[in-house]
Order: C-alpha cells, then structure tokens, then sequence
C-alpha cells in the first residue's frame, strides 16, 4: 500500500507539496483543490495506471493512492512521549468526513510548548468525532477525554472494564489537581493568565465518565458499516490493550493495529515485580502498525534490580535518611508496594514504615483485588500468602490531606511513595519540597521522566528544582532503576513483532522523543526490513 500525502486544511506535513506553513489554512485548501482538479484532468489525459497516479504539481512530485480507505491524523505523541491522540477517518484527507474514531484521548505533559497544546481546539471539532478507542487509563492516554466532552463530545468511550474502573479515579484526580493548580498560581499571582483556570474541574471529569463502554478483550465491535474493532492485550499495565481496527469498504479490507504502550516480555526475570500478566498478544498481522517507541533508544538493564535496590533502601536508613519515589499511582506503585514487601519479609531491608501518600492509594488497591484475572503468577502468591496490601502492618496508604499531613511530621526513617510519577504535581511536591534539601534522604526515580518535568530536572542532578514557584536545593541523594519499566525496550520489541504473521506495509512510530523514535526506526528497519516511519505532529497518512 501507498502512503500518500495529500494533505486537508489543517496539515501540517512535512512532505506535502502543496502546503507551505505559511499559508493559511483555507489558501491552503482551496489550491489544494484546486490541483485536485488539475491533477484529475491530467490523469484523464495522459494513461497512468489506475491505482497509482503521478503528476508533477508545484515542481514536486505528488502521488495519490486510489485504494485508501480512511486517513489517520496523529494528534498527540508525535515527537514527544505525551497527549496520545489519533485520528481515523473514512472519509478523505481532501475534507470529506466520514466516520471518526479518536484513538486514545491523552493530556499533553512537560514541556510548556506541549502543554499549552491542551488548551487547542481539535482540528475538527469535538462533537464531530464518532467514538473513542481508549488503550489504557494512564494520563498521557486518556487524560483529555473530559475536555473533549466538554468542547461537545458524546459519543462512546470504548475501554476494558479494568480501565474503566482505573479512569473513574484517575480523570477526577487530574480535574482536582488542575483545579488546585489553578487555585495556587490565584492565590501566589504567579500565572501569567488571569485568573488561572483548570483545564476541566474534578465535576467536569466526573461527567465525562457516563460515556465509557465496557469492552471485552477479544470481542469485536462493529462501530460503522466500514469500522470495527477489537481489544486484544498490550500487558503494560492493568487493563491495557492494542487496539486493532479493521477497514472495509468497496471489497477492499485494511487492518490497523495501534500498540498504545506496550508491556514487557515473559521474562519475569528481566521484568521483576510484574503485577499484571507479562506479554503483549503474540502472532499478530496488521497493514498498517502505529506503535510507541518511548524506549526507542535504551535498554533496560538486564540485572536483577531488587539486590542495589536493597542496598540504597537500607544505606537510607542507616544515615536517617527517608526514601521518597515518585511514582504512578496506578500499577507503579502497587508493584513497588509488594517489591518492598518482598524485601521487607525476606530481611533484605529493615521493616521500615511505608507510606503510600496518594489520594488514588487506596482505591487503585481495590481495583486490582477485584479484577483478580489479570494477576501475574506472582501477585497471586503474594495476595495469598499476606492478603490485601491494604492491611499489611506498617504499610500506610493516606487518603486524607491530614493523613498526608502526618507523613511530613513523621519520623525518618520511612519510604514514601507519592504520586505524580514525573512529579508534574501532586502530593510528592510537598513531600519533595521538604526532603530535598537534605542530604541523608534519597529520591529514588522507577519510572520514566520526560523532558522538561521537574522529575527529569531532579534525576539530571540538578542543583535546584522549581517547586510551586520557588527554587528548591536538591541535597538528598538521586538514584533511579530503570528495571521496573512496564514498556517494552528495542530488544524486546523485536522479540514481539518477530511474532507477526505478516509483514506490515508500513510502521508508523509515535510515543517517542525524536531520538527514540528515529533510533527505533533504524533498527527495526535493519533487523526485519520493515517500511518504518516516524509520525509527524498532526501529519496526515492515508490508509
Ligand atoms: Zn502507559
């Protein structure tokens, strides 16, 4: 299949001929047309095979593919790991709509110049979209949705039970944290916007969760006459999927599959503390592949992470230090939990209080519990041999602000695991705020830190953070591991499409800085030869 730009009003593709950036959209689009016209009278003209066209237009070469059946937009996590967002579309990318799935509906985090791109509209605008095809309840995936609803969006929101249930508190979390963010920078007049204002608010998010569909993994749903999709397991954290869609219009048929993130191999070895089954569906086809390449370029260490982790827990407690780990509130932390449970029973550190300081703690508990089917082997043990982590002796889980209150006047040494991962907000603020400037604590990072969050200043050795408008020194110790990733690094990618039944006609990367993506591009091109392209902020690819 031809991948083929020929590119709508709000494109901004960098292989288009006919586009210049500094055209306005609608110059755009009228010439746009306007060499459609010229372009079908020359293809009448002169015989050119009917599948495959060329015509030299604005002394470029431009091709048009005359068996697409949609077109993708990518919408978010191009160039960058944040804001997942993809657009199909049946109709064409001349303007025509036909039906419109989002996949993934996902919040912009870091840098400003991401982040100010939560507040844009759309390209088309919200109500005009069909459905959305959620791939698993993190932020950076499903952390718009309200907002999408509240520009006017009421269509279905498809996802697994699990990430349902994981949404309904991890969405009105995100609109309480937007609304004391906004509430802060009132208070402090440190915004430049005045007032400041929360992206949606902790109701407007509560709203938003009428929309969800229960879906299977497994079942296919028909969503149009051309569309239907099914779920089938992506095992990156609970509930996560791969959507793959199926295309089929005028006797033609197109499969394609979007990875969201994708879990770790069955390696429990490699991938220690998996709380939720390890291994993406195996043996898949599709024609077209949009996939994250986060992990792009880096590989996780191979060693056993749990003896250094140990050591720096317990060299901690030693100088009177506590130690502090931002980490996701959802599956992070609950596989943090039972490594230090694990550590703590077998006597590889001392049975220190651990508080998990996020207000999600206790519900994301109850979730896992219920949806039991999704246990790696070694969870199951686990729960069998303590019970439910929620009533483990010293372990903490503070859902109160005056629970959280208490943390801070607690005597060291403690671990406190808090959330934001990538401390973009939250309680470990507070936490951090207070504990940085000492040296006998450690910060321990165990999860990814994107460019231009106050986590990835804290694990650069940074000499001071920004922290609620202040500048903080940064004296305790850093230290990260990064064995407890739940995405797939280059080998283990390999590992997973080797199993592909087909070879994909083409590999679109998204979910990736630029160095990962292109470093992932490289290597999947040289190892299995694949057509494989890095997808372009709100580029425009026929399928
Ligand atoms: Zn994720």
């Amino acid at each position: 299949m031809d991948r083929v730009d020929r590119s709508g009003p709000q494109n901004v593709n960098h292989h288009s001929s006919c586009h210049s950036e500094e055209r306005s959209d609608e110059e755009s689009a009228v010439l746009c047309r306007a060499e459609s016209l010229v372009f079908t009278l020359s293809a009448n003209t002169l015989i050119f095979p009917l599948f495959l066209r060329l015509s030299v237009l604005c002394g470029k070469v431009f091709c048009f593919a005359e068996d697409a059946l949609a077109y993708i937009q990518f919408l978010g996590a191009a160039g960058t790991v944040t804001g997942s967002k993809h657009l199909i579309n049946t109709g064409d990318a001349s303007g025509k709509n036909g039906f419109q799935v989002l996949i993934d509906c996902g919040l912009f985090q870091g840098p400003k110049e991401w982040r100010e791109r939560n507040w844009s509209d759309t390209p088309i605008p919200a109500k005009a979209i069909d459905a959305v095809i959620l791939t698993h309840a993190h932020l950076d995936h499903c952390g718009w949705i309200p907002r999408l609803v509240k520009e006017g969006f009421r269509g279905p929101i498809y996802a697994t039970p699990p990430t349902i249930d994981l949404c309904g508190i991890i969405l009105p979390d995100s609109g309480h944290l937007q609304e004391e963010d906004a509430r802060f920078y009132n208070k402090i007049k440190k915004s430049k916007h005045d007032p400041a204002l929360p992206l949606y608010t902790f109701d407007e998010a509560h709203e938003a969760l009428q929309y969800f569909k229960p879906v299977q993994v497994g079942e296919t749903l028909q969503l149009s006459h051309e569309l239907s999709f099914r779920f089938v397991r992506a095992a990156h954290i609970l509930g996560s999927c791969m959507a793959e869609v199926s295309l089929k219009a005028d006797g033609k048929a197109r499969r394609l599959l979007f990875t969201g993130d994708i879990g770790r191999v069955h390696d429990h070895k490699v991938a220690p503390g998996k709380v939720v089954h390890s291994g993406p569906q195996e043996g898949e086809s599709a024609d077209i592949v949009v996939m994250e390449s986060t992990y792009g370029n880096r590989r996780h260490p191979k060693e056993d992470p749990l003896p250094e982790l140990g050591e720096l827990i317990s060299a901690t407690a030693r100088r009177g230090g506590s130690v502090i780990v931002p980490a996701f509130a959802i599956e992070r932390t609950q596989k943090f939990v039972f490594i230090l449970k694990h550590l703590i029973e077998s006597g590889q550190i001392p049975r220190l209080p651990v508080f998990c300081d996020s207000p999600m703690a206790i519900k994301a508990v109850e979730i896992f519990l219920k949806h039991d089917e999704e246990y790696s082997d070694e969870t199951r043990e686990m729960i069998r041999k303590y019970g439910s982590p929620l009533a483990w002796p010293g372990f903490t889980f503070a859902s109160t602000p005056e629970e959280s209150k208490k943390i801070n006047e607690a005597r060291m040494p403690s671990v406190i695991i808090s959330s934001s991962g990538m401390v973009t907000g939250g309680r470990i603020l507070h936490h951090l705020s207070q504990r940085l400037p000492d040296p006998r604590n450690l910060v321990l990072f165990i999860g990814f830190q994107a460019p231009g969050t106050r986590g990835f200043t804290i694990k650069s050795k940074s000499d001071e953070v920004k922290i609620y408008g202040d500048f903080v020194p940064i004296r305790a110790q850093v230290a990260a591991l990064e064995q407890f990733s739940d995405h797939a690094d280059p080998p283990e990618l390999l590992q997973w499409l080797r199993t592909f039944g087909n070879q994909p006609a083409t590999t679109y990367l998204v979910h990736g800085e630029p160095n990962a993506s292109g470093q992932l591009r490289e290597l999947m091109a040289r190892e299995l030869g694949w057509d494989v392209r890095v997808a372009q902020y709100r580029e425009k690819v026929e399928v």
